[in-house]
Order: C-alpha cells, then sequence, then structure tokens
C-alpha cells in the first residue's frame, strides 16, 4: 500500500502545450493588475506598457505585442507625437561657437549624425553630444550644443 501511494505521489505531471500559455499570459511586477495603456494619457508606469499579446489564434501584430518603450513609440505614432524627436536637425545653417545647432534631449547625452548645411553635402560624420560641451564636426566645422530638457535624475547609469 505505501509503495504504491509513493509512486503515484512522484509520478511525473505532464501537461499537454495549450495556445493559451503564449498569448494571454501578463507579467506584472506587483500583485494589482495593471490596465495596458491603449493611448498616450493612459501610460502611468512601465507595467502599462506591457502588450495585451494577441487573441487566440491569431498572430499579434506590433501594437498588439510592443512592450516598454517601443510600446510607447508605437502610441505616440497614433497620435501623431515623434516620442524620441526623430526629426532632422536644423541644417539650414552651419552652427558657430557662438551660435552653435541646438539638440534637445531628454537625457545628459545624444548621438547625433551631422551631413553639413544645406543638408547631404557631406558623409555623415557622427557626433556624441554631453553636458556643456559644445561638438565640431570634423568635416564642416558645424558646431553642435546639448540643450537638456529632461529632468536630473541621480540614478547616473553611465
Ligand atoms: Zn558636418
Amino acid at each position: 500500500m505505501f509503495a504504491l501511494r509513493r509512486a503515484a505521489a512522484f509520478r511525473p505531471v505532464v501537461r499537454p502545450m495549450s495556445a493559451r500559455f503564449f498569448n494571454t499570459t501578463r507579467i506584472t511586477l506587483n500583485s494589482t493588475p495593471v490596465k495596458t495603456a491603449a493611448n498616450l494619457a493612459e501610460v502611468v508606469n512601465k507595467e502599462s506598457l506591457i502588450g495585451q499579446g494577441a487573441k487566440e489564434g491569431t498572430i499579434p501584430t506590433d501594437l498588439e505585442q510592443a512592450t516598454g518603450l517601443e510600446r510607447l513609440e508605437l502610441l505616440g505614432k497614433l497620435e501623431g507625437i515623434d516620442i524620441f524627436d526623430t526629426k532632422p536637425l536644423d541644417s539650414s545653417r552651419i552652427g558657430t561657437v557662438e551660435n552653435p545647432i541646438m539638440v534637445d534631449s531628454f537625457d545628459d547625452y545624444r548621438y547625433i549624425g551631422c551631413t553639413g548645411s544645406p543638408a547631404d553635402s557631406h558623409e555623415v560624420q557622427w557626433m556624441r553630444l554631453t553636458g556643456e560641451k559644445l561638438s565640431r564636426c570634423w568635416e564642416c566645422g558645424s558646431v553642435y550644443k546639448l540643450n537638456e530638457c529632461g529632468v536630473p535624475q541621480d540614478d547616473h547609469h553611465h
């Protein structure tokens, strides 16, 4: 009798893999479920940027599965807002030390590429703008300066 019970207790449990497992699982870091933001106004924290996944039996769209910053960018696109400000820099003039081309950034650095003035006058030259320092393009001499727009934070991670 004892041996039988023991065998039953150690029988491996085999569950059939269900489609549900892949597309309805939501990962949340706290116990209160957070509503997935359907627009920018509903974004309240990182958890609200976790995509809800696809309906069972369908292939997820980018919007259904995108998570985090990618989802924030997509939600912005739906409202015509360019979250990461990817429009080209001002190339109507060459920046000077007295009057540099200002580059907005939400962080304390930003990578930029210069192609001169007018745009595409030379091959792209990449620069890393930081803090108060001016950066000058090796190719055309245009001067750039970072314009920090973000909220200052102490958790510097670089
Ligand atoms: Zn240049």
